[in-house]
């Protein structure tokens, strides 16, 4: 993963957040993982449904789903080649699967 820091994205403290912090799963400020911020089931449905039909989730693409089961708004940067796309098909395929809509 290419080095980077994403300005007051942490789900744990909402300061900065930063692509080792990404790959540990866990807030360094606070000592504190990721899973904490995101418990869910539907969550873990959507890794197991990813896995089955691409392969595993990077560390990015398990937290962006984390926030998008969470109910959070918010914009999915990062450089290309990461799995924005990949993500955003598996993430409306998965959705439309449950009876929900996804834009
Ligand atoms: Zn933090």
């Amino acid at each position: 993963m290419i080095p980077a820091i994403y300005s007051n994205l942490c789900p744990i403290c909402h300061e900065d957040l930063s692509t080792e912090e990404i790959e540990e799963q866990k807030c360094t400020r606070r000592n504190t993982k990721f899973e904490k911020a995101f418990e869910n089931k539907e969550a873990e449905q959507f890794f197991q449904f990813f896995s089955s039909r691409i392969g595993e989730p990077r560390a990015l693409q398990r937290l962006w789903a984390k926030r998008i089961f969470n109910k959070e708004s918010f914009a999915a940067i990062a450089p290309t080649g990461i799995g924005k796309s990949t993500f955003g098909i598996a993430m409306a395929a998965f959705l439309a699967k449950n009876g929900k809509k996804a834009i």
